[in-house]
C-alpha cells in the first residue's frame, strides 16, 4: 500500500450582507423566513435585483414558510467536515409555502428511502441563532417545525457581516524515495540521488532525473556534505495575514553544498541578523532536536533540518555565486 499524506487549505472570507440578505439573515435569528416581492411573485431567498430585468427591487419583504415542498434533491451519503450535518442527509431545493422560487438547504431525512420529490418539509431551528443560514439546522420531513419553543436572545445585535471558509482537502502519495530520504534525515544524514546518466544529484527523494527520464532508486543514493556556501538570499518582511507566525524580518538563503552541484533553495538561516548576510559565507547544517517529529515535506525542503549557520570560515570570493539559486 502506498503511503500518503493529507493536506487541507482553508481560505477564510468575510463579506457584507447588505440590506436584503441582511434582513433575511436577521429574520432567521427570529425564526422568520423572509422572501421579497417582485411583481406578483415572491423570491426566497430574497435578491436585491430582479433576475429578469436587472431592476432594483423595492424592499417589500414577506414572510414565507415555514413549511415547504422538496422540488429536487441529492443524497450526501458520506458527509465531509464542511457539510452541515455529520450523518448522511440530502441537499434539496425547497419551495417554501408562499414563495415562487426555491431555497437550497439540508434535509435531515435519516435515510435515502425517506426522500422524495414533492415531500413536505419544515425547518428544525437551532436553539442558539445568530443571523446565519445555519440558524436552520436542517429541514425535517413533515409540516411541523422543530425547535420553536425557546425564546432566543432578544438583545442580539443585527448581523451585517458574514464569515465563511472555503476549504479543500487533498491526498498526495509519498514515494519510496521520499520515505528513505526522510528516514536518513532522522539520523542526521543528508541524502541525495545521483543520476547515472548525467551525474546530476537531486535532493528530497526525487523519483526521476528530469533531464534523462531515468528512474532514481536506492541504488543511486549518495550522502551529501553538510557544509556549503551561501550563493544568494532573500530577506522577507512578514505581512500579518491570518496564520502568519513570523513578526520580524527573516532570511531565506540558497546553499551550494561542498564538492557538488547541489543547491538547497530557500533554507532557514540561523544565528545571523538579516543585515549581516553576505554572499559567499560558509555555512553548516543544523539539525532539529527532534527530526522525527517534523511534518512530511518534499522538494527543496529537507525534513528535520532546522537551518544553516555560519561556520566562521573565510568567505568564498566568486562573483558567479549570486546566479546559482537552483
Ligand atoms: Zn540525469
Amino acid at each position: 500500500m502506498t503511503a500518503t499524506t493529507q493536506s487541507t487549505i482553508t481560505f477564510p472570507y468575510k463579506r457584507s450582507l447588505g440590506p436584503v440578505l441582511g434582513a433575511f439573515m436577521n429574520g432567521l435569528a427570529e425564526r422568520r423566513i423572509l422572501g421579497i416581492r417582485t411583481g406578483d411573485a415572491v423570491m426566497c431567498p430574497p435578491l436585491e435585483w430582479d433576475p429578469r430585468t436587472g431592476a432594483e427591487l423595492a424592499r417589500d419583504f414577506v414572510e414565507v414558510g415555514p413549511g415547504g415542498t422538496v422540488q429536487s434533491w441529492c443524497w450526501v451519503g458520506t458527509p465531509s467536515e464542511q457539510h452541515p450535518l455529520d450523518r448522511p442527509f440530502a441537499f434539496a431545493l425547497i419551495r417554501l409555502d408562499g414563495a415562487d422560487t426555491a431555497l437550497v438547504h439540508a434535509v435531515d431525512a435519516c435515510s435515502f428511502d425517506a426522500m422524495s420529490t414533492g415531500m413536505r418539509v419544515a425547518p428544525r431551528w437551532r436553539a442558539e441563532r445568530r443571523g446565519h443560514i445555519t440558524d436552520i439546522e436542517a429541514f425535517v420531513p413533515g409540516d411541523d417545525p422543530v425547535g420553536v419553543d425557546d425564546d432566543g436572545d432578544a438583545s442580539r445585535e443585527p448581523v451585517t457581516m458574514m464569515d465563511y471558509r472555503a476549504s479543500i482537502t487533498y491526498t498526495t502519495p509519498i514515494p519510496d524515495n521520499v520515505i528513505r530520504t526522510e528516514r536518513a534525515t532522522r539520523t542526521g544524514r543528508l541524502l541525495g540521488l545521483r543520476c547515472p546518466s548525467c551525474g546530476r544529484t537531486y535532493t528530497g527523494g526525487k523519483g526521476y532525473c528530469p533531464v534523462d527520464s531515468i528512474a532514481l532508486t536506492a541504488d543511486h543514493e549518495v550522502d551529501l556534505p553538510q557544509r556549503g556556501v551561501l550563493t544568494n538570499y532573500t530577506v522577507i518582511t512578514p505581512v500579518q495575514y491570518p496564520g502568519q507566525t513570523e513578526t520580524e524580518p527573516f532570511a531565506r538563503v540558497h546553499v551550494l553544498l561542498d564538492d557538488s552541484d547541489v543547491i538547497l533553495s530557500f533554507q532557514d538561516l540561523l544565528d545571523l541578523p538579516p543585515g549581516e548576510i553576505r554572499i559567499g559565507m560558509r555555512l553548516e547544517a543544523v539539525w532539529a532536536d527532534d527530526a522525527a517529529g517534523q511534518p512530511a515535506v518534499g522538494g527543496s525542503t529537507v525534513q528535520g533540518l532546522a537551518g544553516w549557520r555560519p561556520t566562521g570560515e573565510p568567505d568564498v570570493d566568486d562573483r558567479d555565486l549570486v546566479n546559482r539559486i537552483c
